[in-house]
């Protein structure tokens, strides 16, 4: 089994590594380390744990963090007047605004305020186009990181058939553009499937390379799969489980046992595309402090 695991935590630290290295240069340049920003709205504690693992993994790379922890009940004119002052503090190479806000925010229109050039998720209007016309930009980090991981566990995707599962701004819709996208690693013919799909296990079982961003806990099974595919797990869900001493266990949107054995590659839950979701960010934080994109 393990020569068909596709290992994030590894291949993240590798490339943490590589962050690592290039911050080092910067600072015997007598340059500045890249600073990350986030903004984290209210006390969500995925939102948190996301954010404290961000500020872990900038420490072990020596980009500077600083979160801004504001009130749930923070006004739009509020945030926004912190976004202006982020995108004009010129200490502060990118920054993010943790999602989801709480429901009086309206996300796309808070996005929008991120000036184009620090938005390091990728999130903005101007950055999502420029992604669709194989422009210069910040990818968006969990479709970023799935290609990574495609790529550097050598998977070949050129001309193959790939069906993304899910279809949302953050992860399904950016991952079928940059799959097909006519570069030196796309050429993918992809189905993009949602909820409305008609016969989505036909379409499952034409699967080269399936990739599950549904948010529904293992609903991909081995019976549905063609032999040798490979498969890019993106959910991630808490089940309660009283044999485990958390008192739950983690699993994505692949069930993994009845799937191992038909796969000829699988990222695993945990260990997979979580770990590479915080390094593309970090890969985004360094891009913006050497100016690469903008
Ligand atoms: P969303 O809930 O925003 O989108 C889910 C998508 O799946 C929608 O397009 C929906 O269709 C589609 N869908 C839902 N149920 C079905 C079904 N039964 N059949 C076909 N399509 C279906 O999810 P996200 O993209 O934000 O996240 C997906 C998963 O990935 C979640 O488990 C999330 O926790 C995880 N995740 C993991 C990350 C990581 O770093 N590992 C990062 C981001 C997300 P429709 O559009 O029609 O509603």
């Amino acid at each position: 089994m393990s020569n068909k695991l596709i290992d994030g935590k590894a291949i993240a630290a590798a490339i943490k590594k590589e962050i690592a290295k290039e911050v080092a240069a910067l600072i015997d340049a007598d340059k500045k380390a890249p600073h990350l920003a986030a903004v984290l709205v209210g006390n969500d504690p995925a939102s948190e744990t996301y954010v404290a693992s961000k500020e872990r993994a900038c420490k072990e790379v020596g980009i500077t963090s600083t979160t801004y922890r504001l009130a749930e009940k923070t006004s739009e004119k509020e945030l926004v007047e912190i976004i202006e002052f982020l995108n004009n503090d010129p200490d502060v190479d990118g920054f993010i605004v943790q999602l989801p806000l709480p429901s009086h925010l309206n996300s796309d229109k808070i996005l929008e305020h991120i000036h184009p050039s620090k938005d390091v998720d990728g999130f903005h209007p101007l950055n999502i186009g420029r992604m669709q016309l194989g422009l210069p930009c910040y990818l968006p980090a969990t479709p970023y990181g799935v290609v990574e991981l495609l790529k550097r566990s050598k998977v070949d995707i050129d001309g193959k058939h790939c069906v993304v599962l899910g279809r949302s701004n953050i992860v399904g819709t950016p991952l079928s553009i940059l799959l097909s996208r006519k570069s030196n690693y796309g050429n993918a013919t992809v189905t993009l499937c949602h909820s409305r799909t008609r016969d989505l296990n036909a379409i499952i079982q034409q699967a080269d390379i399936l990739i599950a961003a549904i948010g529904q806990p293992e609903f991909v099974k081995g019976d549905m799969l063609k032999k040798d595919v490979v498969v890019v797990d993106v959910g991630i869900h808490r089940i309660p489980d009283a044999s485990n001493e958390k008192g739950y266990r983690l699993t994505g949107d692949v069930d993994f046992d009845s799937v191992r054995e038909v796969v000829s590659k699988i990222t695993p839950v945990p260990g997979g595309v979580g770990p590479m979701t915080i390094v593309s960010l970090l890969q985004n934080a360094l891009s913006a402090s050497q100016k690469k994109i903008y």
